[in-house]
């Protein structure tokens, strides 16, 4: 039996995802190659009271829970999180069931034969000969979420230095940034470019951005998230600035992108409201960037 958190989220142990793209039954053992794997009820249980419990705790964050009333807003795409094993963390991903429906109406890109994201057009880097070119419609798609909680929990998972109680991605913040691509994807608003650098696509320099508000918001001391490798980099490691207004200035027109995407003004408002306690996290380059807005739209 599934879990759920509000209408749209489904937590699904019924079938693990393996590394190799097969998917082994709740209750089945399977020996392949000299292999034993296997999926216990009482393993697919846990799985999914873990997830819950997790969810649970994003809910407890106000970032957390703007993003999930979005999502569970009514009328939107479902998103159903399903297992990987702990062990494949970098299995742990979001994926629209339909990749064209997922993306802005004026997006064009290339898919490959594996159904894996190549690049927003033909002639950037990533597109193969064998991928084929398509064109977002903006209609939105339901999303499936790679995910396993313990997947971020052991230390030899080069999260950081752990161990020694320096900074490393946590369960919450590694489901969050997931929820983020699977938010972007019902709204039909992907946007794949290549940018380069260590974000590598601006869907994920999205991504990286507001799981900073949200671990700012829950954590004022946290340490953030400075590029999209899986090993953990600081702002201060990848070379950006620690400051929320030196970020917003270093990174303008990204986040300027952002803020101002028409389908997620909800959001966007939410994040970017202040005075006194309303105010959300403490590093917030959004904000940043709604206040330089509203001035230059108040100047005559
Ligand atoms: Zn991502």
């Amino acid at each position: 039996m599934s879990r759920w958190w509000g209408p749209n989220i489904e937590i699904d142990g019924s079938w693990l995802l393996l590394k190799d793209g097969n998917y082994l039954r709740r209750g089945v053992t399977r020996s392949m190659w000299g292999t034993t794997q296997s999926w216990e009820l009482a393993a697919a249980e846990t799985w999914e009271s873990d997830v819950q419990q997790v969810l649970k705790s994003i809910d407890k964050n106000r970032v957390g829970q703007l993003l999930l009333q979005e999502i569970n807003a009514p009328g939107r795409k479902k998103c159903k999180i399903i297992p990987i094993q702990a062990a494949n963390i970098e299995e742990t991903r979001a994926r629209p069931a339909d990749w064209s429906k997922a993306m802005k109406a004026t997006e064009r890109f290339a898919k490959c034969p594996n159904d894996d994201f190549c690049s927003a057009t033909a002639s950037q880097p990533g597109a193969t000969p064998h991928s084929s070119l398509l064109r977002g419609t903006g209609e939105g798609s339901s999303v499936r979420v790679h995910y396993h909680p313990g997947a971020w929990m052991a230390s030899h998972q080069m999260m950081g230095v752990d161990g020694l109680g320096l900074p490393k991605l946590g369960q919450e913040d590694v489901l969050f940034h997931e929820l983020i691509h699977v938010y972007r994807a019902q709204l039909g608003a992907f946007e794949f470019q290549v940018i380069g650098g260590a974000f590598g696509f601006l869907e994920e320099f999205y991504a990286v951005v507001l799981t900073n508000i949200f671990l700012s918001e829950g954590r004022p001391d946290a340490v953030l998230r400075g590029d999209h490798a899986l090993e953990f980099h600081s702002l201060q490691d990848a070379g950006q600035p620690e400051d929320a207004s030196e970020f917003f200035q270093r990174n303008r027109t990204m986040i300027e992108r952002l803020l101002n995407d028409p389908s997620m003004s909800v959001l966007m408002h939410g994040l970017t409201r202040s005075g006194g306690t309303a105010q959300i996290a403490n590093w917030n380059p959004l904000r940043v960037a709604r206040l330089a807005r509203d001035m230059y739209s108040s100047l005559p």
